[in-house]
């Protein structure tokens, strides 16, 4: 019998999914705060071009790179939104950010390299990692400087495996936005090292009191910086699984021809979809953004006056609870919410050992739900004086 390689096998189970399979199991209603997905549903005008699409019976395979029209929106995006100025055969469409992250990384690194990875950070990061066999390295988010990086303790990590660095502002889980000195400093640290930034910029216009910048605009950003941004968050087209990768024109190239083997093309009608997103009014941008602004402000009122430790979010939809190691493990600490307090959040150690003692509240929920659920976190902290 054949056997299945740990390197698959184990791939750790998201700590996120175990919670939101016992908030299901639960026989009374639960608060749902675990999840990052967008509560409502995509703009009119994205789902009548998908049906008008699905009525031309555009189902068949689409160019590699994705539809020409898309690329063209894609890169005046880019330039009107986040500054990249970078011709629609710089971008490859890509089945949500997601694969667009993991073609980046498979296709720039090589089995054996290292990649830093940011603690707290999105657990995927570790996941493609692993299954490309590289080694990820956590370089450790911190609260006493504000969870930016510290670039010497990261200049230190860094050796002769070291291929890539993936940095993400907005952050989920932390919500924070990393500004152009930060951006600079990643920008330098890669080009002393000669690695790849591989930027992850899923939430790049969820951004409250901040500019968020990529380093992709930062002197000697453009020859090194793979920016990946996504439809699912900006435009609630999560299902849809539309994102996009930009970069110089040899790594888009390889990364186009690598798309026949990962999944051909993105969806013909999502595509259309994507196209009508953003060359449509950006009106439903602007009401996410201060509908998860009012939610953001309302979750750190509750969190003042609970006397709660929270890290002020400025941007992306999460709220970063750091309670303190009196929690205990933080899994564990979550299944007690679940099951006591009928509140579900994601454990903090899914994201990396530096999440231990936290926990992450997610915006994407009514203003009810955050109220309650954000009360209900704080009798259980404070019934068991754990704060
Ligand atoms: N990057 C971050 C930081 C995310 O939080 C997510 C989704 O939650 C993604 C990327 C992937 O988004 P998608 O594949 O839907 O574009």
């Amino acid at each position: 019998m054949p056997t299945v390689p740990t390197r698959t096998s184990e791939l750790p189970r998201s700590g996120i999914r175990v919670v939101m399979d016992l908030a299901w199991a639960s026989a009374k209603p639960v608060l749902r705060l675990e999840a990052g997905q967008p509560d409502v549903a995509p703009p009119d005008h994205v789902l009548e071009a998908m049906r008008e699409s699905i009525a031309r019976k555009e189902t068949g395979y689409t160019p590699n790179a994705g539809l020409p029209a898309l690329r063209e929106a894609c890169a005046a995006k880019l330039a009107r939104v986040n500054g990249i100025h970078r011709s629609p055969e710089q971008i490859v469409i890509s089945t949500g950010s997601m694969e667009g992250l993991l073609s980046a990384v498979l296709g720039l690194c090589e089995p054996g390299d290292e990649v830093l990875i940011p603690d707290p950070g999105w657990p995927n990061y570790a996941m493609v990692c692993r299954l490309g066999s590289l080694r990820g390295v956590a370089y450790p988010l911190r609260p006493e400087n504000d969870y930016r990086p510290d670039l010497d303790e990261v200049d230190a990590l860094v050796n002769g495996r070291t291929r890539m660095v993936i940095v993400n502002s907005p952050s989920n889980p932390l919500g924070t936005v990393w500004d152009d000195e930060v951006m600079s400093g990643w920008v330098e640290l890669a080009e002393r090292h000669d690695l790849w930034v591989l930027s992850d910029e899923c939430y790049d216009e969820i951004v409250f009191d901040a500019d968020a910048t990529s380093p992709a605009v930062v002197d000697g950003g453009d020859e090194r910086v793979v920016a990946v941004h996504s439809f699912s968050k900006t435009y609630a087209m999560t299902g849809l699984r539309v994102g996009y990768v930009s970069g110089p024109l040899h790594v888009i190239e390889t990364l186009t021809k690598m798309q026949e083997a990962l999944v051909a093309c993105v969806n013909g009608p999502a595509q259309r979809g994507a196209i009508a997103a953003l060359e449509g009014p950006q009106d439903f941008v602007v009401a996410m953004r201060e509908r998860y602004r009012r939610r953001r402000d309302l979750a750190l009122s509750v969190a003042r006056e609970t006397a709660i430790p929270h890290v002020v979010p400025q941007g992306a939809f999460y709220l970063w609870l750091p309670l303190g190691a009196g929690i205990g493990d933080t899994m564990e600490f979550c299944r007690r919410l679940v099951s006591d307090a009928k509140v579900a959040v994601a454990p903090g150690e899914t994201f990396g050992s530096n999440g231990a003692g936290a926990i992450r509240v997610s915006l994407a929920a009514s203003e009810e739900t955050i109220d309650e659920g954000m009360r209900r976190i704080a009798s259980v902290v404070h019934a068991a004086s754990l704060s």
